[in-house]
């Protein structure tokens, strides 16, 4: 079921009905928050086991219309996407490393038994959206348009294998600044209890079921005034994985940087461009094996000296505390001369185009 297109899809466009009136966009553009507010437009692609990809269209967003035996209804074959367009100041619109997106949804779709699409009509599809949306693109410092790939299983069948049909769509919501006010360091829980992905599971795949498996180990995170959860290998409980959504580094005092190499993991994009970023500065970069006691230890000694957090959604953020059952590890806080707070600045002053892209990461949409 993993048929490639081999050609470039072609978008109908549905512009109308007409989009929201202008007044109402800006008033939900002055305060976008996150994920709650979408644009007047979506892209949808269908795929079929004997067409392929077929039917690629941006249409007024609304409301599908699944039969209630939909599979992905029932066994949750679903992914998705995460990435940002930003407003740059002469007011074009850019995207960053969608190739690296477009090639994830492909590894995701490989473990999820769904078609890939081809990166070239991922990159597209977000073009399309983002053309006739274009003014959904707030321009304040830090915003930017949320965009949302996914796919599901849309054929009526509760018989449990592959499915033969299937949608691709992408929504987008415009996505206020996650800080307002300087990027403040946050609580992390550490999680004992639950796995969020075992051996040989879907732990490297952006999939909703990752997702669904967070929610509870997440509120118990909240009851401990904790904003995420830290998640640790399900075999032995011995090594750090990653965040409910974010990715974690360590940085030791030598400069050394140090990441979770774990097959049960999220690649994510953002800490793949920020330990290029910190390796472009001669920093050393290891991916390996991290032990929640190296942690603990290596804050007591003094030879850690900075933790952070990295995703799309709040870019980098300085963890000042892993608090769990009987743990608490206060790290050192992450001064304006960290280089947490250095690597996120250069990181977003690439994204919004204040500073030379050298690594060619950014692609106009
Ligand atoms: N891990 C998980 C579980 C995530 O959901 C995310 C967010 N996509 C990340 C890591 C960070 O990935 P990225 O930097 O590509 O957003």
């Amino acid at each position: 079921t993993t048929t490639d297109t081999t050609y470039p899809l072609q978008f109908e466009l549905t512009p109308t009905p007409a989009a929201r009136a202008d007044a109402e966009r800006e008033a939900m553009l002055a305060d976008p928050g996150f994920g709650k507010y979408f644009t007047d437009h979506m892209v949808q692609i269908e795929w079929t086991v004997d067409e392929g990809w077929h039917d690629a269209a941006v249409v007024p967003y609304g409301p599908l219309s699944l039969d209630p035996a939909a599979s992905v209804f029932h066994y949750a074959q679903e992914i998705f996407e995460g990435i940002k367009a930003y407003r740059h100041a002469d007011g074009s619109v850019w995207t960053f490393r969608p190739d690296a997106n477009g090639h994830r949804l492909q590894r995701s779709a490989e473990r999820l038994a769904l078609p890939k699409l081809a990166v070239e009509d991922f990159v597209e599809s977000l073009k399309q959206l983002v053309a006739v949306d274009e003014k959904w693109v707030p321009s304040a410092d830090e915003t930017s348009l949320y965009l949302r790939p996914f796919m599901i299983a849309t054929e009526s069948f509760l018989g449990v294998r592959a499915a033969h049909r299937v949608g691709y769509y992408v929504i987008a919501s415009p996505a206020g600044a996650y800080f307002t006010g300087g990027v403040a360091p946050v609580s992390i829980w550490l999680s004992t209890t639950y796995s969020r992905a075992g051996k040989g599971g879907t732990g490297a795949a952006k999939t909703g079921g990752n997702y669904a498996a967070s929610l509870l180990p997440q509120e118990e995170a909240y009851q401990h005034g904790c904003s995420q959860v830290l998640f640790l290998n399900s075999t032995d409980g011995a090594y750090i994985e990653e965040l409910g959504g974010m990715n974690v580094v360590l940085v030791y005092r030598d400069g050394t940087i140090v990441t979770p190499d774990s097959d049960s993991i999220l690649e994510g994009i953002t800490r793949d461009s920020i330990l290029q970023l910190a390796e472009d500065r001669g920093h050393r970069v290891e991916r390996r094996r991290v032990s929640i006691d190296e942690w603990r230890d290596g804050v007591a000694s003094g030879d850690i000296v900075e933790v952070f957090a990295c995703g799309t959604a709040a870019v980098v953020v300085p963890i000042a505390e892993l608090k769990g059952d009987g743990v608490s590890i206060v790290s050192p806080v992450a001064g304006p001369d960290s280089l947490t707070l250095s690597l996120r600045a250069e990181l977003t002053d690439i994204q919004y185009g204040r500073r030379p892209d050298r690594h060619g990461w950014l692609t106009r949409l």
